[in-house]
């Protein structure tokens, strides 16, 4: 926090502080050669991630008192003084600070855990039901989607609410222009003939960093990808949908307003794409290794 290493208990700042109207990241460090095991960790997605925070930042009109160097050494300290063998996350977290004319707090939690991925593990097929939020998701005119900025997340929380409420597990937005946008926490990918398709960033989305990568790996398996926006009626007639993004990582979504996807659960796709996802994760990809910056 704002230059050293220190216990979470001795991370205390005033109540006056804004930190409502900060931005943050959400990256993943995972261990190298198996995603469940024990080892050592790279973060995946590093630069992508980084850049999106000075995005952010800009966005915002927040001042970034560190370079980018020095927060991926303060990263790494927190790291090593933690001792984590496990996946890890890491959420670097920018606010205004009270006074003002100075510069922002920088306070990067981090703490582990568990990965959906990985052979056999038994979180990934879970029974995820989803709706059509009746929330939209927010538009540009309002509030930019595209920064990684805490008030954002007010509107997914409306969403997961609804969702709870109905006794669902969580939604997917449509866009202000009624065409499907993503989930609460996370991009959405669906599969219709073999193809995946994904709306595009026009659709009101946060530029994904997972979503970025998720279209260009999946076609190394032989599976075309599309950008487009789709609509709510082509997303129930889909045969598969999944979430991509660092937390969601690729969650197979079981049913949208109660309505079950063509190919059975989770989709055959679905699974494919997840596996090598989590290789890739693991650093057993050597094609996209320049995903992964070591602890
Ligand atoms: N959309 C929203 C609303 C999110 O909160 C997230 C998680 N950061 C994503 C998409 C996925 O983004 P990323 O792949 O960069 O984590």
């Amino acid at each position: 926090m704002n230059g050293g290493v220190i216990e979470t208990k001795d991370a205390l700042v005033s109540p006056m502080e804004p930190i409502h109207l900060g931005i943050f990241e959400g990256i993943k460090a995972y261990v190298e050669g198996d995603v469940l095991g024990d080892g050592d960790l790279n973060i995946f997605g590093w630069e992508q991630h980084i850049e999106r925070l000075w995005r952010s930042a800009a966005a915002d009109g927040l001042a970034m008192p560190y370079s980018r160097e020095e927060l991926l050494e303060a990263i790494r300290a927190c790291i090593i003084r933690n001792d984590y063998v496990k996946n890890t996350y890491i959420q670097p977290r920018i606010w205004p600070r009270a006074e003002k004319n100075s510069e922002s707090h920088v306070v990067v939690p981090t703490w582990p855990f568990d990965t959906l991925l990985g052979k056999e593990n038994p979180l990934f097929a879970e029974e995820r039901r989803f709706m059509v939020s009746s929330w939209r998701r927010l538009s540009s005119d309002a509030l930019p989607p595209q920064a990684k900025s805490w008030a954002n997340y007010q509107n997914s929380m409306h969403a997961i609410r609804e969702a709870k409420r109905c006794g669902y597990d969580n939604a997917v937005f449509l866009d202000k222009r009624g065409f499907v946008s993503e989930g609460t926490l996370a991009c959405l990918m669906v599969v219709r003939d073999g193809k995946v398709i994904t709306p595009p960033v026009t659709a009101s989305i946060l530029e994904s960093v997972t979503r970025g990568c998720f279209i260009e790996f999946i076609p190394d398996l032989g599976i075309p990808v599309e950008v487009k926006d789709f609509t709510r009626v082509e997303l129930y007639a889909s045969d598969e949908a999944f979430l991509c993004g660092t937390g969601g990582e690729c969650t197979p979504i079981t049913s949208i307003d109660d309505i079950k996807f063509g190919k059975g659960y989770p989709g055959p796709i679905t699974e494919q794409i997840a596996e090598y996802y989590a290789e890739i994760l693991a650093g057993n990809v050597k094609k996209y290794k320049h995903w992964l910056t070591p602890v």
